[in-house]
């Protein structure tokens, strides 16, 4: 990885903080307009989310042919994704492989983590600064991630556990080897889903203290045959196109037309059937067309779930604790699993509901309910992020004689498109709060967002202009908009990462915009065409 230490400030066209898919598209783009940009990465090396999250069965729930960038086709045309589902190491060497085809490395910056960013009015210059070094530019472009700043509940005794402790999310290089050892999984969200199966199978004994639980359906992952990987890549225009003209920003699925209350029972229950025989969790929404707006009809599908889970889950007790009943199915990132229901038919699995009976502390030897003890030599945090604002509040981001950011946002995020925010020229947002972002595949909300602010900074540099910056009524009309269809939906009746539930004091306000990747991408555009509407430009 690129090394250049210089430790002097460096004159940049732009700033790209975060190396994930995000930063390495940005990159790509502001290079191919000729601009000098650089890019300012935490970890020790690039792939944000697949670098970071090692842990046992991590892998993506969006099928491989279409989480992966479309912006290139020879690059399209020469990958070959092993599994329906890639599993991360796969996907992080997918990473690794664009980096060095489009020559990205000499411009990445690695155990680089920015502190702060200041704006100076002034010069219209951004200083971003990391631990021993300054870098300006006028642009500076947060590629930081929804889901990168790791959550780790402050559990009372953590410091005194004699065993190892690990976070889904900042999970060891070298991997961890389970084999025989009682080992304790807390959390079960869609991480805690992937790997508990697979650290049962190591495990002498494992135990999963579970305070939510969570509605997840097969991903039914397998091998691509060299047919599907052919016979898809000779139509990949085709399905990517189709892909930009859906909700999801994924093809294959045609839209439902039907409500789940216009079938008998019989019919819904063969409709249901087959969606959890297909796999993914796409298909299985896509059953009806109300299953996310209709609480009468989602709980159709979430009782189909749980009728599955009664099934596969041999001990009834065991099964009715699996039984989500506290939010509606799809409201939660409906996870995806291979065998997570199965598991809990294992001798050596053991599932604590900590809802009922809370952790009360880690000790030296393991952990404490508040009426058992468990004796553990491994603890896995499956425990989730400090989702869509984490990253970037944890950067001091400011504007010199100014706003802080972090006070700004202190009531929740607010931002024009989820791309900007008021008061903050020249900052871009990739996937910001307020974007359709994690309610979408999203590498093709990566893609719709880099190539908006690319073409805006051609904009700029056409017209001779200095900068951008959203009006604040642009962006609170933005911020009621998205409100407004948020509440038409059944998402916010779940506690969750997408309103910051899942953080004790964290504003609750719903974050993504939900109305979809194909109307979100009209309006950016026609915001664009017109004269950048809702934006003040700076000669
Ligand atoms: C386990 C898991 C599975 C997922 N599966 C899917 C999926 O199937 N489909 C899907 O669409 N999405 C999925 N996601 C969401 C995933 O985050 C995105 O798909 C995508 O990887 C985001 O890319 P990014 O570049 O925006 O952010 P990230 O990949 O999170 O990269 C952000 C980078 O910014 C760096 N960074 C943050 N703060 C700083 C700082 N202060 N200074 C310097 N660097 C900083 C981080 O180290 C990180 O490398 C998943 C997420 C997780 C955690």
């Amino acid at each position: 990885m690129a090394e250049r230490k210089t430790g002097e400030a460096k004159n940049l066209d732009a700033i790209v903080v975060g190396g994930g898919l995000a930063g390495l598209y940005a990159l790509h783009r502001l290079h191919r307009m000729g601009l000098r940009a650089l890019i300012l990465e935490a970890g020790r090396s690039i792939g944000g989310t697949w670098f970071w999250n090692r842990y046992p069965g991590a892998r993506c729930d969006v099928e491989s042919l279409e989480y992966s960038y479309s912006f290139s086709d020879e690059l399209q045309q020469e990958w070959v994704w092993p599994e329906r589902f890639a599993a991360q190491p796969d996907i992080l060497r997918y990473i690794n492989h664009v980096a060095d085809r489009l020559a990205l490395r000499p411009f990445i910056l690695t155990d680089a983590r920015v502190v702060s960013a200041v704006f100076d009015p002034g010069t219209d210059r951004w200083t971003v600064t990391t631990a021993g070094e300054v870098f300006q530019a006028p642009f500076c472009i947060m590629a930081t991630g929804n889901l990168s700043l790791p959550r780790l509940p402050p559990f009372r005794g953590l410091e005194s556990f004699k065993g190892n402790w690990y976070h889904s999310g900042l999970w060891p290089e070298e991997g961890v080897d389970f084999s025989g050892r009682r080992v304790g999984v807390i959390g079960t969200g869609s991480s805690g889903i992937q790997m508990i199966p697979i650290i049962a199978e190591q495990a002498g004994h494992l135990v999963v203290f579970q305070r939510t639980a969570n509605f997840s359906v097969p991903a039914e992952n397998r091998p691509i045959t060299p047919e599907l990987d052919r016979s898809h890549k000779e139509r990949y225009r085709y399905w990517r196109d189709e892909a930009r003209r859906t909700p999801f920003g994924i093809a294959g699925h045609p839209p439902p037309t039907r409500s789940a209350l216009e079938d008998a029972p019989e019919q819904r229950a063969r409709v249901y059937e087959e969606k959890w025989g297909t796999g993914g969790n796409i298909s299985f929404l896509y059953a009806y067309n109300d299953l996310l707006v209709n609480r009468q009809a989602n709980e159709t599908a979430a009782e189909f779930v749980r009728n599955k889970i009664r099934s596969i889950v041999r001990d009834p007790k065991v099964a009715e604790l699996l039984m989500p009943r506290d939010h509606p199915i799809g409201t939660k990132r409906l996870c995806l699993d291979n065998g997570y229901f199965e598991t809990f038919n294992r001798d050596n699995v053991t599932l604590v509901d900590v809802r009922s009976d809370p952790i009360a502390e880690i000790t030296p030897s393991g952990l404490r309910t508040r009426t058992r003890a468990f004796e553990l030599d491994d603890i896995a945090f499956a425990t989730g992020f400090d989702a869509m604002t984490g990253a970037l509040l944890n950067i001091d981001i400011s504007v010199d004689g100014g706003p802080r950011l972090g006070d700004k946002w202190a009531h929740g995020p607010r931002t024009y498109l989820g791309l900007m925010t008021a008061g903050f020229p020249n900052l871009f947002m990739i996937t910001g709060p307020g974007s359709p972002s994690v309610k979408s595949n999203m590498i093709a909300s990566i893609e719709q967002h880099v190539d908006w602010i690319a073409d805006c900074l051609r904009h700029l540099g056409d017209k001779g202009l200095k900068g951008i910056e959203p009006d604040e009524g642009a962006e609170s009309s933005w911020v009621e908009h998205v409100n407004a269809v948020a509440d038409a939906t059944l998402y916010p009746q779940a506690n969750s990462w997408y309103n910051g539930a899942n953080i004790a004091g964290k504003p609750r306000v719903f974050m993504p915009y939900v109305a979809g990747l194909d109307k979100y991408r009209k309006i950016c555009d026609e915001v664009a065409a017109n004269d950048y509407r809702g934006f003040s430009l700076k000669r």
